[in-house]
């Protein structure tokens, strides 16, 4: 047996490599299972060039646990290593990888983020064992090797009895790691590490139950069922994402969304298929999925692979910020993976990856509103929220959408925004000239106001998102002399204003006991009373809720715009009086000051009750009064 020194410049290595990489210990395992699965791929390669000209047979990667033992085993039927390349490979080249992780983050180690994506190849081995052991064959030798090393900078290295090519690596795992021992937690690693990897992994085996091959049948006259012990294989080594679109259609596609994702029962609404190779190289599959209720978002269900080697589903500031509410899977080798989230966010790599992604979920929906736009239209209402979240976060996304972009009117017409503007152009300009779009957030609650711009001729849009009055307020900026107005914004002559105030048949005299009146009888902070020449039609009292004080409350209640704490202010509205109402000269000239009253109680309860804003006790004092009046 031959001993040897591995090449230290820290003495210390091995204690520090397990301190420092305490919170992810789990992570040896998918260092391993790479190094296995690379040493499988390699040889896959040298026997294509024909340098290898042996069998490649089966090369199934296994991962074993000897609980006796306490060891657990990694072995592939890779290309092995030969006495030189184990020196070299396993002490020079593995280590110097491990001391300059150090070099680079000694005395950071409360950055977590460091660790959390840092491989540290072969050596994370040491987090877990107490020793460890390579035995490997090369494809090039007739003579198998066995490497030792407990941890600190001594090896042993022997001939050993390895029969056959490849590389067995055994741990012998520590006694406070001893849960790396049990078979549920090693599935369980395994599941979320190497899914995917490109060389079938087995662990162990499984039952499968199928048809008695001698036909026996049960008392019912079935034939009776037989267990079968199959190998356990982990992984999907040919995932969908590596495929090429062509070979796939709509159902290969909802089934690999179901293996992402087992425990979503949705299916989604559409993907995108990723595959670049140049400037860089990335593959992938995007996922529109379907949300139960607008305000349900899942962040950070987009999984990140390299080669696939999972490494992590914590996506954020990697890929642009609305894309974190899409599912899928991005595969690329050219994000860097050992360093920081930190170094993630500000290299170059990834920042034109992330706009090359955004770049191809915009050209993929323009490509869907060309093809069909009735289906386009269909799933509009779905991916609208994902689509506006672009818009507002991505000043690039909105100039590659804008065009595609739908607004939805009452009758549930679609139109592009271009389209719309026509549409409206000869009704809905004001006196000004300027162009004023109308909208509602709730077609039930604001029935009436709709029904009296309809009467005018005038559209409605629907426009309910939680994202709305974000993008109202981006649409007036980016459209010239145009505004956007809530349909119970103000009245309608107001809203759209065709020409000057028409001046109040009241008195100022009469307006100003009027006000006084309904003052005492509606709450004044929250209604501000005001007077309107509408029609007769119209009624006598009607309540608006401006527009302005609205827009930034929600702004600033689904954060970013409005100002800092308008989302506690309280609600406002204008309780508007219609002085050319007969029930308004009628209340003016009552002589009977109870009277009086109640007749002006019933019509603002009226105009509230209108806006759903008569609730419990008002609500049935209203109900009480009205039967009284009847
Ligand atoms: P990396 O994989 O990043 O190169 P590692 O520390 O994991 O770094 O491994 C160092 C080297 O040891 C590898 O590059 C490879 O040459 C060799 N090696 C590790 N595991 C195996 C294996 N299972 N089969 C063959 N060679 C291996």
């Amino acid at each position: 047996m031959a001993t040897g020194k591995i090449n230290v410049q820290a003495e210390n290595i091995f204690p520090i490599i397990k301190k420092f990489l305490y919170s992810e210990h789990e992570i040896f395992l998918r260092e391993l299972v790479s190094n296995a699965v690379d040493a499988t791929s390699k040889l896959k390669a040298l026997h294509k060039m024909g340098e290898f000209e042996g069998e490649l047979g089966d090369t199934k990667i296994e991962i074993s646990i000897d609980k006796k033992k306490g060891t657990l085993t990694v072995s592939d039927k890779g290309l092995g290593m030969t006495q030189e390349e184990v020196e070299k490979y396993l002490n020079q080249v593995a280590f110097s990888g491990a001391s300059e992780f150090l070099k680079k983050y000694e005395g950071k180690a409360d950055d977590a983020g460091i660790i959390g994506n840092f491989g540290l190849g072969f050596y994370s081995a040491f987090m877990v064992s107490k020793k460890v052991d390579v035995i490997t064959k090369s494809f090039k030798s007739d003579q198998s090797v066995k490497w030792s090393c407990e941890g600190n900078p001594e090896y042993d290295i022997e001939p050993a009895k390895k029969k056959t090519r490849g590389t067995d690596v055994v741990l012998h795992i520590l006694d406070d790691e001893k849960e790396f021992l049990e078979e549920h937690k090693i599935q369980s690693i395994l599941d979320k590490f190497c899914k995917f990897l490109p060389v079938e992994i087995k662990f162990g085996t499984k039952s499968e139950w199928e048809d008695d091959p001698k036909g026996e049948k049960d008392k019912d006259g079935n034939v009776k069922q037989v267990e079968k012990k199959v190998d356990n294989i982990i992984n999907n080594p040919n995932p969908a994402w590596k495929k090429t679109p062509s070979e796939l259609n709509d159902e290969d596609y909802k089934s690999f969304y179901r293996e992402l994702y087992p425990m979503t029962f949705e299916d989604p609404l559409f993907n995108i298929h990723l595959n670049v190779d140049y400037p860089f190289n990335l593959t992938g599959i995007l996922y529109f999925p379907k949300l139960k209720d607008k305000f349900e978002f899942q962040k950070n269900k987009i999984q990140l692979y390299s080669n696939q080697v999972f490494i992590t589903d914590s996506v954020e500031n990697i890929v642009p910020e609305f894309l974190t509410l899409l599912h899928g899977v991005i595969d690329s080798p050219d994000i860097p993976l050992n360093v920081s989230r930190s170094y993630l966010q500000t290299d170059s790599n990834v920042r034109k990856i992330s706009s090359h992604i955004s770049k191809k979920v915009a050209d993929k929906l323009a490509e869907m509103f060309k093809n069909d736009r009735k289906d386009f239209e269909q799933k509009w209402d779905d991916v609208k929220i994902f689509i506006e979240f672009g818009m507002l976060s991505d000043e690039k996304f909105w100039d590659r959408i804008k065009d595609v972009y739908l607004f939805k009117n009452t009758d549930g017409e679609y139109y592009t925004v271009e389209e719309y503007k026509a549409k409206i152009e000869p009704t809905q300009k004001d006196k000004d000239n300027k162009l004023i779009f109308l909208y509602t957030n709730n077609k039930e609650e604001q029935f009436e106001y709709i029904s009296n711009a309809k009467n005018r001729e005038y559209d409605v849009l629907e426009m309910n998102s939680p994202l709305t009055s974000h993008m109202v307020g981006r649409f007036e900026q980016k459209f010239e002399n145009t505004s956007f107005a809530r349909v119970d914004a103000d009245t309608l002559d107001k809203l759209i204003k065709k020409a000057d105030d028409i001046k109040s048949n009241l008195t100022e005299d009469q307006e100003k006991q009027l006000k006084e009146l309904v003052e005492g009888i509606v709450n004044k902070e929250t209604y501000h009373v005001q007077f309107e020449s509408l029609t007769e039609k119209d009624n006598p009292m009607v309540i608006t809720r401006p527009e302005f004080m609205r827009r930034m409350k929600e702004q600033s209640e689904t954060g970013g715009g409005g100002m800092f704490g308008m989302a506690n202010l309280p609600d406002s509205y204008n309780l508007v009086v219609n002085a050319n109402h007969p029930l308004i000269s009628k209340i003016l000239i009552e002589a009977d000051g109870e009277k009086q009253k109640q007749l002006a109680k019933q019509a603002s309860d009226l105009a509230m009750l209108s806006q759903g804003l008569l609730k419990g006790e008002a609500l049935s004092k209203f109900i009480k009064r009205s039967v009284e009046l009847i």
